[in-house]
């Protein structure tokens, strides 16, 4: 998608700091992090989100998860992390183009959402 911001990443259009990259997905670091690790793992063919995606796309998305575990250790977070899938307006996505947040460190993070 030529207006997409993660899309011009992809194509080295926009720089970032890469995590991972192969045939189909990359992983860089978040430009605004919220804890010591804060890793982005995107598809390289754009899909807008997690309500746009079709059986054609449960290959990437497997792919995608399976790679989080151990990019999440190289990058400094050796006993687990949390990984989030803003989705849409209710989910508060700010970039559609789909995307797993992968966030940890050291040590334990913040609850996951505050009650209300
Ligand atoms: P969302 O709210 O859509 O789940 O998250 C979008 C994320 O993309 C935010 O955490 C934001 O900091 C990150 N982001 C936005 N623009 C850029 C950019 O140009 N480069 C990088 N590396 N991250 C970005
Ligand atoms: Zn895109």
């Amino acid at each position: 998608m030529s207006d997409c911001i993660f899309c011009k990443i992809v194509e080295g259009k926009i720089p970032s700091r890469k995590v991972y990259e192969d045939d189909d997905m990359l992983a860089f670091h978040d430009i605004n992090p919220c804890a010591p690790v804060h890793f982005m793992i995107i598809p390289k063919k754009h899909v807008d989100s997690l309500a746009h995606v079709g059986p054609e796309h449960a290959a990437v998305l497997g792919k995608m998860m399976v790679k989080a575990g151990s990019l999440a250790r190289e990058q400094g977070s050796p006993d687990g992390f949390r990984t989030i899938v803003n989705t849409g307006r209710i989910g508060r996505q700010d970039v559609y183009h789909l995307h797993i947040h992968v966030i940890g460190g050291p040590n334990p993070l913040p609850r996951m959402i505050a009650k209300e």
